[in-house]
């Protein structure tokens, strides 16, 4: 079974963590910490929170490590 990724950080699942959410409608949703989920039960956009990869990805801040260094 493939491990799910954080609905709001983006991140991995510990392996021996993490909630699964199922909302009524059947959507699933996975947070990796309580963090994540109060963040999204607060119906914030993961896009404009700063710690999430999804704003990393939006302001293109990700980059390998060896670019970083250099
Ligand atoms: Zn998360």
């Amino acid at each position: 079974m493939a491990i799910p990724k954080c609905s709001f950080c983006g991140g991995k699942l510990p392996a021996t963590a993490g909630k699964m959410l199922v909302k009524n409608d059947g959507r699933l949703f996975y947070f990796c910490s309580a963090k994540c989920e109060r963040n999204f039960l607060l119906k914030r956009d993961s896009k404009k929170v700063r710690w999430t990869q999804a704003f990393r990805k939006l302001k293109g801040i990700d980059k390998p490590a060896a670019e970083v260094k250099a």
